[in-house]
């Protein structure tokens, strides 16, 4: 596959019984990043690409891709770093913003993974034996082979970014979680597919996204929905788990 696809490996919010919690897998030929890391996300890489081909291998994954701090986007971290340390013996690159790394390790990751008990007795490790930091700009694309990933703050409880990512002639965006925000909106509506959480609380409300005008509605797809709500007719299509979507470079909405 040689254009800019994605696979929702979750689709699901932080209390979802039915879903993993939203991720993805976004690829561009052999490139794979994925776009937020959930618990377990090497089952959840698994099955979620199993049932729209092969398996993808967490070998194969470039890196991790990261929006912000909540635990239904980072708990997976963990995991799969020490399964890039042990299994494969190299560290996992994380590509985020300054204000997102900043806190990653001492104040999530270091409790479980600063001390490694080995032949020669208990070892101290730091961030830089498991990850290779990678941070995003607010001001310039970052590269990342063939993708170029830039970033934008969005409204939420902790630093958060959403993300335009740019293939070739495709550009792919995501809103990450953040409450209804018309410039963020109109920042995203420069990709040519946006996929936009949908939530309660201080989350994006349904209503507002519905409002929207055609030429942005259009290029919406939903993600992080209340489990209940999934069912409804929304208007707006919502993704589904463990399909595969090509972004289109075209206006014409892919078929359905
Ligand atoms: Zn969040």
């Amino acid at each position: 596959m040689s254009g800019l696809s994605f696979v929702p490996l979750g689709v699901g919010d932080a209390f979802s019984a039915r879903w993993y919690s939203t991720c993805f897998l976004l690829e561009r030929g052999e490139t794979r990043w994925l776009v937020d890391c959930p618990h377990p996300i090497l089952k959840i890489l698994r099955e979620s690409t199993a049932s729209c081909g092969e398996p993808v291998e967490p070998s194969t994954v470039s890196g991790v891709i990261l929006t912000h701090l909540h635990a239904d986007h980072c708990s997976g971290l963990e995991s799969l770093a020490f399964y890039f340390h042990f299994a494969l013996g190299r560290r996992l690159p994380i590509a985020a913003h300054p204000a997102v790394l900043r806190r990653l390790w001492d104040n999530h990751l270091a409790a479980g993974m600063d001390a490694l008990l080995t032949a020669e007795g208990l070892t101290r490790k730091t961030f830089e034996d498991y990850f290779e930091a990678i941070p995003l700009s607010l001001d310039t694309p970052t590269v990342l082979g063939p993708l170029a990933v830039e970033c934008a703050m969005t409204r939420h409880h902790v630093p958060t970014t959403a993300l335009r990512v740019t293939s070739g002639a495709e550009v792919w965006g995501y809103s990450a979680d953040t409450s209804f925000d018309p410039r963020l909106i109109q920042w995203l509506c420069a990709a040519d597919l946006v996929v936009h959480e949908c939530n309660l609380g201080q989350h994006t409300p349904i209503d507002k996204l519905q409002a929207l005008p055609a030429t942005q509605r259009d290029k919406l797809r939903l993600v992080h929905l209340p489990d209940w709500l999934v069912e409804e007719d929304l208007f707006i299509p919502a993704l589904v788990q463990g399909r595969r979507y090509t972004v289109h470079s075209d206006p014409t909405p892919e078929a359905p």
